[in-house]
């Protein structure tokens, strides 16, 4: 067999590897060579096989793989705090409807490039991506260096913002697919926004292009009651099953929210092997529901975890995500034995990867892409360590994010963007008061 000479010997106190043991490596090490894991070990062992790698020895500190936002807006960082407590039409409605009628390419690569920086500092490594003027994140992730899927997301009131009619939108997302093709890291999605803003013939239409694009499926679906009802008026079928119908539950699409889902709908999503995501702070703070993820896992549906648009959540914070997602699930059922840190850990990690459709990233093991974070443990919230896992779940901030890496390439240590000028960047964000004022 041949083997690579890592460039590169990441060493720490712990490595949480994620791997099918849930192995915890005390003094640790992750040799990189290249975009990729070449091995996982302990750090005196690691340390005689590759003498001659680079050495970063972080010390006091974990080394675990990057976090999964599994479902976002990124570039909604430009609306963080612009409306909050309102009911869920009366906000979008009355507050983001009408800023995001006045977006440019401009500002939603700016917002993305915001949210990103955020993302980055906070531990997160990859993303799942929908909104408007989506090539302004292609470019925003292609240059900041995350991994991710990202799509033009659609609705069927023509003209939108970014196309004069429905062909005009399938033409955006063919020539997204020629120009972002082979890209390493990025890939495409179609992203029809929810059942409750397209037609039956669009849906279908967009499932076709993403056949023919090759491109990943997405959407919103089954968020509140109230779609339930609209779905039932309109169709007389509930959400899940009128997209069963639409032949739009396969096992390259992955659903955002699944709240209002109950057994019947949760066996369809299972029998299609697709993909679902829960976004907890998000829902409770529009009070739209608890997505049973529990038992949608249970089921048999793979389950990621996200934050959904910082607009409603506030923040890209995938630390804070895993710790609200267990608590939450904790008080609906009433017990406290429910969502394990473990358990939460496998949604914001391995469970992200299933709903990126990306089994290459998730853990920390040979053969793996080198997509790793390290949390600096001096924090005081972070001590003593008794376990890990717990610690990472229900005592990290994000504020102790030390490192992010992507495909082996480290775009934040140690306090230091290396992709972006965040001092610039800060600046820029100032113009978004100019157009809200607009
Ligand atoms: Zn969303």
């Amino acid at each position: 067999m041949m083997t690579t000479i890592p460039d590169a010997l990441y060493t720490a106190d712990y490595v949480v590897t994620q791997n099918a043991g849930r192995d915890v490596i005390r003094r640790g090490a992750l040799a990189v060579a290249g975009d990729t894991i070449e091995c996982v070990g302990h750090a005196d062992v690691l340390t005689t096989l590759y003498p001659d790698a680079r050495r970063v020895d972080l010390g006091r500190a974990v080394i675990m793989p990057g976090l999964i936002n599994a479902h976002t807006h990124v570039s909604m960082s430009l609306l963080r705090g612009y409306s909050d407590d309102k009911a869920l039409q009366d906000w979008l409605q009355e507050d983001i409807f009408p800023q995001e009628a006045k977006l440019t390419p401009q500002l939603v690569e700016l917002g993305a490039r915001f949210g990103m920086a955020e993302m980055i500092r906070s531990g997160t490594t990859a993303f799942y991506d929908m909104y408007m003027f989506e090539d302004s994140v292609f470019h925003a992730a292609d240059e900041m260096g995350l991994r991710a899927v990202l799509g033009e997301s659609t609705t069927k009131f023509f003209p939108t913002l970014v196309a004069r009619d429905k062909e005009a939108y399938f033409d955006l997302v063919r020539r997204y697919s020629a120009e972002w093709a082979n890209h390493p890291r990025i890939r495409q999605a179609v992203v029809p926004h929810a059942p409750y803003t397209t037609t039956p013939e669009l849906l279908r239409e967009c499932r076709d292009l993403a056949d023919e694009t090759g491109a990943l499926f997405g959407m919103h679906l089954a968020e509140t009651p109230w779609e339930t009802q609209q779905c039932l008026t309109e169709h007389h079928l509930r959400p899940v099953a009128y997209c069963s119908q639409l032949g739009l539950l396969r096992p390259d699409s992955t659903f955002f929210h699944l709240v209002d889902v109950n057994e019947q709908d949760m066996c369809m999503l299972a029998d299609s092997r697709c993909a679902g995501v829960h976004n907890p702070a998000s829902n409770m703070k529009l009070a739209s529901g608890v997505c049973p993820a529990r038992a949608l896992r249970a089921a048999g549906v793979p389950m990621g975890l996200g934050t959904d648009g910082p607009a409603s959540n506030n923040a890209h914070n995938m630390l804070r995500e895993m710790y609200v997602s267990s608590l939450l699930q904790k008080v609906h059922a009433l017990s406290p034995t429910v969502a394990p840190a473990q358990e939460v850990l496998d949604l914001a990690t391995l469970g992200g990867a299933a709903a990126l459709h990306a089994p290459y990233i998730g853990s920390l093991e040979p053969g793996m892409k080198a997509d790793f974070i390290a949390l600096d443990l001096s924090f005081p919230n972070m001590q003593p360590v008794h376990n890990m896992v717990s610690q990472l779940v229900y005592a990290a901030s994000g504020a102790e994010v030390c490192l992010t890496v992507v495909d082996g390439r480290e775009l934040y240590r140690a306090g230091v963007f290396t992709t972006c000028d965040y001092a610039a960047l800060l600046e820029e964000i100032q113009d978004v008061l100019a157009w809200i004022r607009k």
